[in-house]
C-alpha cells in the first residue's frame, strides 16, 4: 500500500534508467494483482486497439518516411536523450510492462531517447508529449483533415492511457 505522494515521488524521479527500474519494481509488486483486474485487461485491450489505429493513420500519412528523412539529417529527429529521461515516468513504463512490451534501454548514445529502437519507438504507451508533438515538417505536408484525424486518434489514446494510469494509482493506494 502506498500513499499518493509516495507514488508520484517514486515514479517521476531520476533518468530513464531509474524510471525503468522503478517500473519493474512496481510490476513485481503489483503486476499480477493488476492483471487479475478485469478493468485493467479491458483497458489494455482498448489501448492496443487505439495505438494500432493511430499507427495506421500515421502510416497512411506517410509519417514514417517524413520522420526517417528528418532523423537522418544532422540535428534532425525529435526523439532526444532529454525526452527519454524527462518526459517518461515509471507509471507509463509500468503500463507498457502490463501490456507485455518489456521496455528496455535500447539506445545508449546519449543523444537520442533511450527507448528509440532501430525501427522507432519501442513503447506501446508513449509519453503525452510524444503523442501530442506536431512539428512543422509534418504540418507542412499534411492536409487539415488528416491533422484533425490524427488529433482525434491521439486524443482518444491519451484519454485511455490517463484512465489506466488513474486506476493504477488507486490500486497501489489500496493493495499491499
Ligand atoms: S516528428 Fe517532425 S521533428 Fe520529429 S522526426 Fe518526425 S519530422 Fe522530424
Ligand atoms: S516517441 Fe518513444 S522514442 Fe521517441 S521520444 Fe517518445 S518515448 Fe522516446
Amino acid at each position: 500500500m502506498m500513499k499518493y505522494q509516495e507514488i508520484i515521488d517514486c515514479c517521476y524521479r531520476g533518468d530513464g534508467a531509474a524510471k525503468l527500474e522503478m517500473a519493474r519494481e512496481l510490476a513485481g509488486r503489483y503486476g499480477n494483482g493488476l492483471l487479475r483486474e478485469k478493468i485493467v485487461v479491458e483497458k489494455l485491450t482498448v489501448l492496443r486497439r487505439l495505438a494500432a489505429s493511430l499507427d495506421a493513420h500515421m502510416a497512411a500519412m506517410d509519417m514514417g518516411r517524413t520522420c526517417s528523412s528528418c532523423a537522418a539529417r544532422v540535428d534532425g529527429g525529435c526523439c532526444s536523450f532529454y525526452m527519454g529521461n524527462e518526459n517518461n515516468d515509471a507509471l507509463l513504463l509500468l503500463m507498457n510492462i502490463l501490456a507485455g512490451v518489456e521496455p528496455s534501454l535500447v539506445c545508449g548514445n546519449r543523444v537520442e531517447c533511450c527507448f528509440l529502437g532501430e525501427k522507432g519507438c519501442i513503447l506501446l504507451v508513449k509519453p503525452i508529449f510524444c503523442l501530442n508533438y506536431l512539428c512543422s515538417h509534418i504540418q507542412d505536408c499534411t492536409s487539415t483533415a488528416e491533422l484533425l484525424e490524427l488529433e482525434k486518434r491521439s486524443g482518444a489514446l491519451l484519454t485511455a492511457q490517463s484512465e489506466l494510469e488513474q486506476f493504477l494509482i488507486r490500486f497501489m493506494q489500496t493493495e499491499s
